[in-house]
């Protein structure tokens, strides 16, 4: 299989359905599959042999989503799921048990800083929050417990590239993997080239593209010992009672290096459930076939969107990877290829209620909390996704009165400048 992406989302994992010839990849709307025989369901649950048992554990639609997602990031095998929350959680709960810690960088999307901060606590599970900007601090945080750093290859609304190669490095040292979220840059960064063990997306965004399905994958770089990491990795180097005392690092070994993929599919996807569901599948394969052209016109329409916000009598400041210098530019060119991404940010000189009146004008760009849509999307934190946390820690996080959240997406750049001249007038007059 060619290593292009652009011939991979179109062809990896899939080549005519054997039976009908059909080249769109079917929607196999089923809960279970017919065993040929007695002999072949044993091989089946005993993981002998691969093959599909109940729409909650594998699915031939989905499979062809996960085969091919694991060839654009170069990995060995993936996980697709319900939601990018259930491909965060699944990605850590498959390497932890309660008394265990995680470190993570602080610069996350909302919904994972909650996971971390609540629930896996609630679970038994301490995630040791560190600043990206400092690599070492992630080994600082690091004890006999810890199983895995975590981070966003370019969270928002700093928008400040994480220094993946040179976290991975440290912790490879140290036989900690490292998982990245690669949301918001999906053929842009491949985490696992820069020595990522672990990749994982919400699908919801730029892979779906357009707005349709919520979903998440986990990709499994199968370039991680876990064997060699002996005690740090009892999940997956000590007898599993939930499976017959299988030893996953041993067990799979005859099928490759998936040893992790197969322990979240195996034990945590079918004891906590939140698969994907095939009609999803189906969908977000059809935006992944123009994901690579779309990022193209992604990227190219943001460049323009930072040239002219940064011109602009009304804006203060804008937050995006084009205009960085310096270190975060350094890191932003060392990681990304092709652009640096859809989503900006920018501070309107006149604060919140400036803001609010910049939202409020917009015509063509939708109001919504989300990113990564073929639509141009816009929100202003401070009113919204942010709204919860106190002053100082919006201001912590990269959030000022006036900072404005975009998501450029691919209409045509004169519509785009169009919608936003005419909102940042009427911002200026309110
Ligand atoms: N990771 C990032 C960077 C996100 O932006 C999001 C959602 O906004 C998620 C994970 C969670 O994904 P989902 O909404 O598909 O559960």
């Amino acid at each position: 299989m060619s290593t292009n992406p652009e011939t991979q989302v179109l062809h990896a994992g899939w080549r005519a359905d054997p039976s009908t010839g059909s080249v769109a990849v079917p929607i196999h709307q089923t809960t279970s599959f017919q065993f040929q025989d007695t002999g072949h369901a044993e091989r089946l649950f005993g993981l002998a042999e691969m093959g599909f048992i109940y729409s909650r554990i594998m699915n031939p639609t989905v499979d062809v989503l996960e085969k091919r997602i694991a060839a654009l990031e170069g990995g060995v095998a993936a996980l697709a799921l319900g939601s990018g929350q259930a491909a965060t959680a699944f990605s850590i709960l498959t390497l932890t048990q309660p008394g265990d810690n995680i470190v993570s960088s602080t610069d996350l999307y909302g919904g994972t800083w909650n996971l971390f901060a609540n629930t896996l606590k609630q679970m038994g599970v301490e995630v040791r929050f560190v600043d990206p900007a400092d690599p070492e601090g992630f080994a600082r945080a690091t004890d006999a417990r810890t199983r895995a750093w975590y981070a966003e290859t370019l969270p928002n609304p700093k928008l400040q590239v994480f220094p993946i190669a040179e976290v991975a490095a440290i912790g490879r040292k140290l036989g900690i993997p490292l998982i990245m979220d690669n949301t918001a840059a999906p053929i842009l960064c491949k985490p696992l080239e820069l020595g990522a063990a672990v990749v994982m997306h919400s699908t919801t965004k730029f892979i779906g593209g357009h707005g349709t399905s919520i979903g998440g994958i986990i990709v499994d770089g199968g370039n991680f010992d876990w064997e060699a990491g002996g005690d740090r990795f009892p999940t997956l180097n000590q007898p599993d009672p939930s499976y017959h005392g299988a030893v996953w690092t041993q067990a799979v070994k005859p099928l490759g290096p998936i040893a992790y993929i197969i322990r979240t599919r195996t034990c945590i996807l079918r004891d906590l459930g939140a698969p994907m569901a095939p009609f999803n599948a189906f969908l977000t394969l059809q935006g992944l076939e123009t994901l690579p052209l779309r990022m193209e016109r992604h990227c190219a329409n943001a460049l323009r969107v930072a040239a002219f916000l940064s011109s602009h009598p009304a804006v203060e400041r804008v937050i995006h990877p084009s205009v960085q210098t310096g270190e975060a530019k350094r890191r932003a060119d060392a990681a990304l290829r092709g652009g640096y991404g859809s989503l900006m940010g920018f501070e309107l000189k006149a604060g919140a209620s400036a803001g609010r009146a910049f939202i409020e004008a917009l015509q063509l760009f939708y109001h919504v909390a989300n990113i990564g849509d073929a639509r141009s999307l816009a929100i202003h934190p401070a009113t919204t996704t942010h709204s919860q946390l106190e002053p100082a820690e919006q201001l912590a996080s990269g959030v000022t009165p006036g900072y404005v959240r975009l998501s450029i997406g691919i209409e045509h750049i004169d519509d785009i400048l169009a919608d936003l001249s005419q909102a940042l007038d009427a911002a200026t007059r309110a």
